[in-house]
């Protein structure tokens, strides 16, 4: 049990262990409640408590970004090796979702320039919170453009017409595939590493671009906390993305700020021991990953993404692949809507229509608590034993 948990559907009493029998299983959300193990495990080493006086002011010492905090983060990202951090700004926020809308106006025109507003694009299949921030507030400064797919190798994209802003996810939320700008030139890039930590990839290198988002939710699984970072080399859009930070909200909450510096503190202390979170991680996620392929290998019905293993820096060795999701494309002619076809086998996903994939696709979470994984797993089995009584 889970004392303390918020119980879902197909669990309930007071730590969730009752099993609601034939509920559906439900991996749609990114909910990353696979590392509370984790962290019950180290309840009290990671327990973050401070007075009623504490952090009431606007502002900490330099601003609304404790210092002390930006120190760790930097600390953090040198020692898992996954970002070149110590040449760029560090600009919070409440998750990393509010990074879409100040990042896109960092890099856009003022709204009172002569020149066009700038295009947003990004490449198939990708995150959609970034059209929807984009298009919530389309306007004078950037417009939401589509998929890379229209512009890349067009002559359109030569124009003059404003200049591209290309959001690109590496690992790339659904498939789990590291990857690289479409648009080349004067686009500009926002490269999100939500998930460039060794629970989910190798990582080959440290990452060096001009302009890179994280989150605590992928790599902590603080999603609640709502903390986001991004690391920026230019003086002049940093600034830009800070004053909007200051302008919506006066910066990330000083309560998280507190909690996050307890959490990167343990994580540290942590690193390459026997509780190092990135290989409690990877040993979970690797596991999911295995049972499931190797139910799917037992059907014809539904396929997986094919991710090899890889060298990685941080284990110093060869991983094998343990992604945040599985895009299922369903073979059969008639799944046509492969949202549907594991709806009807009690799974609920996310389609491939949200990502501006064909509808063929669709989006499993892996990053569920175990229970959940669970459930998921025993209706995967009923649907691949299914389909071996209909041959
Ligand atoms: N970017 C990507 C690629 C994501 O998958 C997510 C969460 N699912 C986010 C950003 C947002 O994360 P948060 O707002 O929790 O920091």
């Amino acid at each position: 049990g889970r004392p303390g948990c918020e119980c879902n559907s197909c669990f309930g009493g007071p730590d969730c262990s009752l099993r609601t029998p034939n509920c559906t299983a439900d991996a749609d959300s990114g909910n990353p409640l696979f590392l509370e193990p984790y962290w019950r495990r180290h309840a009290a080493a990671s327990a973050v408590v401070f007075s009623g006086w504490h952090r009431m002011s606007y502002t900490t010492t330099g601003g609304f970004q404790s210092v002390e905090l930006e120190r760790q983060i930097r600390r953090l990202h040198g020692a898992v090796g996954n970002a070149v951090a110590d040449d760029k700004h560090l600009v919070f926020a409440s998750g990393s979702l509010q990074l879409i809308n100040a990042l896109v106006h960092a890099l856009s025109p003022d709204a009172t320039a002569a020149s066009p507003p700038s295009r947003v694009v990004a490449a198939a299949p990708y995150y959609p919170a970034y059209r929807q921030q984009t298009s919530m507030f389309d306007g004078r400064e950037y417009r939401w453009a589509g998929t890379t797919a229209l512009w890349a190798n067009s002559s359109r994209a030569n124009s003059t017409d404003g200049t591209f802003i290309e959001f690109v996810t590496s690992p790339n939320n659904p498939d789990a595939l590291l990857r690289e700008p479409v648009l080349r030139g004067s686009a500009a890039a926002i490269v999100d590493h939500a998930y460039y930590w060794p629970h989910f990839t190798h990582i080959p290198a440290p990452a060096d671009e001009d302009i890179m988002m994280f989150t605590v939710s992928k790599p902590s699984g603080h999603a609640g906390s709502r903390f986001g970072w991004a690391l920026i080399r230019d003086d002049e859009v940093a600034k830009r993305a800070l004053e909007y930070l200051r302008d919506s909200n006066m910066g990330a909450s000083r309560d998280t700020q507190l909690r996050m510096l307890g959490i990167f503190k343990f994580m540290l202390a942590n690193l390459r021991g026997k509780d190092d979170i990135f290989a409690f991680g990877h040993d979970v996620m690797r596991s999911r990953w295995l049972r499931l392929s190797a139910a799917v290998s037992r059907t014809r019905r539904i396929t997986l993404q094919k991710i090899a293993p890889q060298y990685c820096t941080y284990f110093g060795r060869v991983r094998e692949p343990s992604p945040a999701y599985a895009w299922v494309k369903c073979e059969m002619e008639e799944d046509e809507d492969c949202y549907e076809a594991l709806l009807k086998a009690n799974i609920i996903t996310r389609s491939g229509v949200q990502y501006e994939a064909s509808s063929r696709y669709t989006r499993i979470s892996l990053l569920k608590s175990d229970d959940d994984f669970d459930v998921l797993m025993e209706r995967l089995e009923d649907l691949v034993d299914a389909d071996k009584y209909d041959d």
